[in-house]
Formats: structure tokens, C-alpha cells, sequence
């Protein structure tokens, strides 16, 4: 059973006469340990209906590019292969959001989704809730604690999330069946019709190609595990104390496979935590997974000016890098210099060259990427929009939660102060000499740059 406190029933009206449920899959793009998929399933054998699952495929979600789509895709055909096998029509629509979503709701008895946070998700379903006439439920599943239930408010650190969410994890991490088919509808929603290959959608939508696919990542659930079944066996245990180092690379790359709903937190969680790895080092990754990420949606959801300067940095941050406006820059680099890679610093070059070509950078590199593109711009506002706009566009898991509270954080969000310098006032600063001391950087850069030969 799915836990209440994951269930938001947006219309509460009884389930009226229709020809099948449907599940509206919008951000959790699995049909494994999905909890949304799991209350369609409960609803549709309650009202003895087939189920039926709809994607809404748009060409223009914001700062997404043929890299994102093509991952997407590849996780979408996944969802697909696997419905097929317990005979659940799955539905690819094109087009625009609301519409498409009431389409497909048409004949529905019922319809259930999923929740993602940022705000264009949270439209969608107010707009598609205005829209219906049938029961509408939304269901999360791409956290492990319900965010309203962690916390009733925006929280100000990892600290203070931290006890709330260790007290009620143990809850939500609760099994769910697999889901199974109810045999095929007798009626589908007008003119639409099941697809055999979304792939082939990518020539037919009108995406942005800016931005080439990438090799290193291949999407799907069935990559996600495979994945993390390898980060669990050959890595997890040194993850305490080398997941900061850029040139071990030693990080479950789950970030990807997260951000589109691929693979769920809770079915991460439980993998790592069942592992026989020390328990310093499942810790120290679980800490990232709950804390960290449930930190990043807590903030996109009570703050929704999370994609601002004004509103996503702290005001103590801004007084202060206000206050050191006026410092001259050791460097300034224009946005084509820093997306070139072009700076005077081998490692932001290597850092930048890394998410360029791979599609994600690493954990550690994001940081000092990050504050150097604070230092070597003259206006912080400007740096927050620019570095927002870059990790967005390049980095595969870009568009998250995490993308917002990550840059957010380079500017003192979810931070202390610290001792005032030149540029960066109180904001926490990170510097080349720290990198030298810490890791060999340098096998970083040669590692990066073997990437572009
Ligand atoms: C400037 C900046 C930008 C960032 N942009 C993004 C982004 O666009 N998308 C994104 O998912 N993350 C972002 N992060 C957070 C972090 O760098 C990535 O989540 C992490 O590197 C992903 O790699 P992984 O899955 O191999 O991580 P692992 O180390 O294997 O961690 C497992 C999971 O824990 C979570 N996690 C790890 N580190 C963090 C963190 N610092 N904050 C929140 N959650 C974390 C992620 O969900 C991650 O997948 C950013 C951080 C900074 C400083």
C-alpha cells in the first residue's frame, strides 16, 4: 500500500464512468518502485478497469536540448518495453502539456500522476486540475519523505532538515508491488494511438540541437541499475573517502537517472543500505541521496523564487557580495570565455570541458567551478544567471532541484558566513591552492583532456 501522506487527491470527486485509469506519467519515468503507478494499479483494481499510462512529450521544456531529449527517450522506450510485457497500453502524445494531459484523460475514470517540484510541474497539474472532471491524484514518489512531511517550511540548512528527515524515513521507505496489467481498454482516447519506437520521436519534434547527445550515459531504469549495482560493488566503499576527489572518480552517477525519475531514491537507498560496505561509507552517501537532494526540493518547494538572485540567495549573501561589488576582479571573462572553456585556469577549463563532454561534472568540480564564475564576473547577479544557464544546458542532470540549491549554495545559500574577503564578502570561497593541496589535480586535467582527443 502507498502511504497517505504521499497521496494529494487534487479533485476529490467520485470516480465517474469511463473506459480505463489513467496514470499520467510526467516525472517519475519508471515503472519500477513508482509509487504513482502503484496507486493507479490499487485504483483501477478497485473500480475492476484497465489502466492505461499517457506521456506528454513537449519540444520546448525550458533550457532542455536534443542532450536531454535523447536521454529522456531512451528511458521513455524502457518504460515502454517494460509495460509491454505486463500488456499496459502506453501512450506517447506530442504536444502542448494541458491539453495533451486532458486528452488523454477523455475516457478516464480516473487519473493519477506523479509529483515533480519545480514550478513548470506545478502548473501543469494546477492547470490540468481545472481541466478534469474525474478524480485527480497526485502521488510522490521521487522522494523518499514526502516533502510537506519532512518539513512544514523552508529549511535553512542541511542541519536543520537533517533530524526531521532521519526520524521519519524508516516509514517511507515501505515496499510496494509490481505493477500488473488489467487487460487493454475497449476504447482509447480519440486519435491518439500506441507508438513502437519513441526514439523515432526525436527527428519529429522540433528540439533544440545546440547541444550534442552524449556516449558516457545511455537512459532507462535498466541503466540506472545496472549502474548502480556497479557503484554499489566496486565503489561504495571507498565513497567516504574519495567521492571529493575529482581524479578517483568514485560517485554513483545517479544524478542523471534521478533528475528524470528513472530510478527511484527510495530503491537507491535500500540498495546501498543492504550492501555489506562499511557503514562510514553508506552513510556518507546516504547523507548526499536524503539529506542533500530532499534539502534541494524542500527549497524549490517553499521557495519559489528558487530561480533568482534576489529571492534564491540569502540576504546576508547579497548585502555582502553588494558590498564588494566594487573590488576589482583579478580576471573577467565574458559567457563565450567561460562556455569556450577559455579562462587562464587549467582546472575550471578542464571542469567546464568535463560537462560540455560528458554531461556531468564532477561533484567537487561544480563547487569551485561555481565560485570562480563568481569571482571573475563583475556583477553577481549576472554570475548567478550565467552559471545557472550553463549547468543547465550542459550538465545531463541539469533543470533539477539540485541544479537551483547547487548554484544557490555557491552564493551562500544553506551556508554560514565566513571570514570577509575581497569579492566574495562572507560567501565561503574556494581557491586553486586548495585543489593543488588536496587531490593531483593535474591527473584531473589529463583525465578531462584525454576526453577531447
Ligand atoms: C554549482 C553546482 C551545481 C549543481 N548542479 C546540479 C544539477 O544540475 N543536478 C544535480 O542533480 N545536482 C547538482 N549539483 C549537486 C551535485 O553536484 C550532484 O548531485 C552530484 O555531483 C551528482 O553526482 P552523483 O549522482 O554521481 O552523486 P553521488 O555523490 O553519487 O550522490 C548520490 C546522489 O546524492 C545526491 N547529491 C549528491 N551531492 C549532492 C549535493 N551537493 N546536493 C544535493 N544532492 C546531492 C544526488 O541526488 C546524487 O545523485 C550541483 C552542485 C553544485 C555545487
Amino acid at each position: 500500500m502507498v502511504q497517505e501522506a504521499r497521496i494529494r487527491h487534487l479533485i476529490g470527486v467520485p470516480p465517474r464512468d469511463g473506459a480505463y485509469v489513467l496514470y499520467w506519467m510526467q516525472q517519475a519515468q519508471r515503472t519500477e518502485y513508482n509509487h504513482a503507478l502503484a496507486f493507479a494499479v490499487q485504483v483501477a483494481d478497485e473500480l475492476a478497469l484497465p489502466i492505461v499510462v499517457g506521456f506528454v512529450l513537449i519540444p520546448d521544456f525550458p533550457q532542455a536540448n536534443l542532450r536531454h531529449y535523447q536521454f529522456m527517450l531512451e528511458g521513455i522506450a524502457d518504460v515502454q518495453a517494460s509495460l509491454e510485457k505486463i500488456d499496459v497500453p502506453f501512450i506517447i502524445v506530442s504536444g502542448e502539456m494541458v491539453a495533451s494531459v486532458v486528452r488523454l484523460s477523455e475516457k478516464a475514470a480516473w487519473v493519477v500522476t506523479d509529483v515533480g517540484y519545480l514550478k513548470i510541474q506545478r502548473k501543469w497539474r494546477e492547470q490540468v486540475g481545472e481541466s478534469l472532471a474525474c478524480p485527480f491524484t497526485a502521488v510522490e514518489t521521487d522522494v523518499i519523505v514526502p516533502v510537506s512531511a519532512a518539513s512544514a517550511k523552508e529549511e535553512t540548512a542541511a542541519r536543520t532538515l537533517r533530524p526531521k528527515i532521519l526520524k521519519l524515513k524508516d516509514k517511507f521507505l515501505e515496499s510496494i508491488s509490481p505493477p500488473h496489467g488489467r487487460g487493454r481498454p475497449n476504447a482509447l482516447p480519440e486519435g491518439v494511438e500506441e507508438l513502437v519506437d519513441p526514439l523515432s520521436l526525436l527527428s519529429k519534434i522540433p528540439v533544440e540541437t545546440s547541444v550534442s547527445a552524449v556516449s558516457a550515459f545511455k537512459g532507462g531504469q535498466q541503466a540506472a541499475k545496472i549502474r548502480l549495482s556497479r557503484f554499489v560493488d566496486e565503489s561504495l566503499e571507498d565513497y567516504e573517502e574519495s567521492a571529493r576527489n575529482p581524479v578517483v572518480p568514485c560517485q554513483s552517477d545517479m544524478s542523471p537517472y534521478l533528475h528524470f525519475g528513472q530510478i527511484s531514491p527510495a530503491a537507491v537507498y535500500k540498495e546501498v543500505s543492504a550492501s555489506d560496505a562499511p557503514d562510514a561509507a553508506k552513510w556518507a552517501f546516504l547523507e548526499q541521496l536524503l539529506v542533500r537532494r530532499e534539502l534541494s526540493v524542500n527549497f524549490v518547494y517553499y521557495n519559489s523564487g528558487y530561480d533568482r538572485y534576489e529571492t534564491a540567495v540569502p540576504r546576508w549573501a547579497r548585502e555582502s557580495l553588494q558590498a564588494h561589488r566594487p573590488d576589482p576582479r583579478p580576471y573577467h571573462y565574458s559567457r563565450d570565455q567561460f562556455e569556450q572553456a577559455a579562462t587562464h585556469d587549467p582546472y575550471w577549463n578542464a571542469a567546464q570541458t568535463e560537462m560540455v563532454v560528458t554531461g556531468k561534472m564532477h561533484n567537487y568540480m561544480r563547487m569551485y567551478w561555481g565560485k570562480k564564475i563568481i569571482e571573475w564576473t563583475e556583477d553577481p547577479v549576472e554570475a548567478f544567471d550565467l552559471m545557472l544557464s550553463l549547468n543547465n544546458k550542459y550538465e545531463l542532470d541539469g533543470r533539477d532541484p539540485n541544479s537551483f540549491t547547487g548554484v544557490s549554495w555557491c552564493f551562500g545559500r544553506h551556508d554560514r558566513g565566513w571570514q570577509e574577503r575581497q569579492i566574495f564578502g562572507k560567501v565561503r570561497y574556494m581557491n586553486a591552492r586548495g585543489l593543488e593541496r588536496k587531490f593531483r589535480i593535474a591527473r584531473y586535467v589529463e583525465r578531462v583532456n584525454a576526453l577531447t582527443k
